[in-house]
């Protein structure tokens, strides 16, 4: 493997001095991104040299919030533990065979990478060299609003037109899409996700294309790979353009021809929170259960979209007792995520919200208390007094079921005992 981590072949590096001396930035932002970040400004000073990378300096030049910071550094990974541990920084080696370390600092972790151009790529991995040159770090990159660095001091440095495309809500490849496509074809995906949170204004006719070309290549990637990449495009504010993009081009049928992107804008227009489950549970035309298992879906993911498909859908002419019943034997969050999909109005969801929690006033111990000895016929006796309160729009209290549960016992009413 061409790595250069030998340690003899780690270049020297004057911090402060040579930083890329004849590299200017772009843009110079003031104040500097991130400027008042305690945790990264002790990771610049153990290395001066790095700067933000990927989707923070996106985000940061947007305004947006920024989850995780990633750097970059002209250091080969050793150099680069070593500056950190030096620093009195703790390193965790999360990736050293790609030049990759994790640096923790008030229990945030920063991916730190080491600069790196591809040598070899096979459809999704890639043979990695070393380098310090950081525009062929830029230049592997994915998009080119992607490919941006920031230093210290609030340089942007732009060697693929990303500020310009940024500024546009143009998702563009750095470099032709079909051979960056070629090279890993996750980046179909990975075109959807940007393109559904940052794009507003459509691929060209060669990116599209190449998208399109790109489909066969999508049976190499795996379905947890597939199903991220498409909780994370159904997670963005508005991926409705994105997905109809998706279905056009045919990456939506080829990855998950079980969902229609119709539903989406429905969803959209009504004004419905921006929830992957609760969109693939509109979309959906198909087993959910089948889905969630080819696709490999968490077990938190799984079980809310089997609970969201098996609830009913509340109807705006349900009276109080109708909701009541409703909230009695599903969950309010799931009624109101149905009500969303059923295309109902606001009015519905403030009621399902305004009501109060039915609670059943009744246990076993109600039944076994009029002397009924324990066994099935107890279970069968709470259900019929439970299905009874139900029918009566779960308003009845403790000392009504008590009085029908001893009606339906053939036992005469408990309530003159009965001191609760
Ligand atoms: P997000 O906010 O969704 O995390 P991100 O830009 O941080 O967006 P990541 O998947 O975390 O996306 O990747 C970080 C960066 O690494 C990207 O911005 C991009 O520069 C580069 N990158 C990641 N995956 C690829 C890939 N498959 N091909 C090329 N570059 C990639
Ligand atoms: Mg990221």
């Amino acid at each position: 493997m061409p790595h250069r981590d030998d340690p003899a072949m780690i270049p020297t590096m004057t911090p402060a001095t040579a930083p890329a001396a004849n590299e200017v930035p772009a843009l110079r932002l003031s104040p500097p991104p991130f400027a008042g970040d305690v945790a990264l400004s002790r990771i610049w000073d153990a290395l001066p040299l790095a700067r933000v990378v990927g989707g923070a300096v996106r985000d940061a030049l947007l305004g947006l919030p920024v989850a995780d910071i990633d750097l970059a550094t002209p250091l080969a990974p050793e150099a680069a533990a070593e500056a950190l541990r030096a620093a009195g920084i703790k390193v965790v080696p999360t990736g050293l065979a790609h030049g990759t370390v994790t640096a923790v600092v008030d229990r945030r972790g920063f991916e730190i990478t080491a600069l790196r151009r591809d040598v070899e790529t096979d459809g999704r991995h890639a043979v990695v060299l070393f380098t310090e040159d950081w525009r062929a770090d830029a230049m592997r990159r994915d998009f080119t609003i992607n490919a941006l660095s920031l230093d210290r001091d609030g340089g942007v440095y732009d060697y693929a037109g990303g500020l310009g495309d940024l500024k546009a809500g143009l998702v563009r490849f750095v470099g032709d899409p079909a051979t960056r496509i070629r090279e890993d074809y996750l980046r179909i995906l990975r075109f959807f996700r940007f393109q559904s949170r940052y794009g507003r204004s459509p691929p060209d006719a060669a990116t599209r294309e190449a998208l399109r070309a790109g489909i066969p290549g999508l049976a190499r990637l795996s379905v947890e790979r597939v199903w991220m990449e498409l909780r994370r495009i159904l997670s963005a504010a508005d991926p409705v353009d994105g997905v109809a993009l998706m279905a056009e081009l045919g990456v939506l049928p080829a990855v998950a021809p079980e969902l229609s992107a119709a539903p989406l804008a429905a969803l959209r227009d009504a004004g419905a929170p921006a929830d992957p489950i609760l969109r693939v549970a509109a979309m959906l035309d198909a087993d959910p259960a089948g889905f969630a298992e080819r696709l490999k879906l968490s077990n938190d993911d799984r079980d809310r979209l089997l609970r969201l498909r098996a609830t009913p859908a509340p109807k705006p002419a349900d009276d109080d007792a109708a909701l009541r019943r409703l909230l009695a034997d599903y969950r309010r969050d799931d009624l109101i995520d149905r009500s969303w999909i059923a295309g109902a109005p606001e009015r519905l969801r403030q009621r399902l919200v305004a009501l109060p929690q039915p609670v059943f006033p009744l246990m076993g111990k109600d039944v076994l208390a009029l002397g009924k000895a324990p066994g099935p016929a107890v279970g069968r006796l709470l259900y019929a007094v439970r299905a009874w309160w139900l029918a009566g729009g779960a308003v009845a209290d403790r000392s009504a079921c008590l009085a029908e549960l001893a009606r339906q016992a053939c036992v005469p009413s408990p309530s003159a005992q009965d001191g609760s």
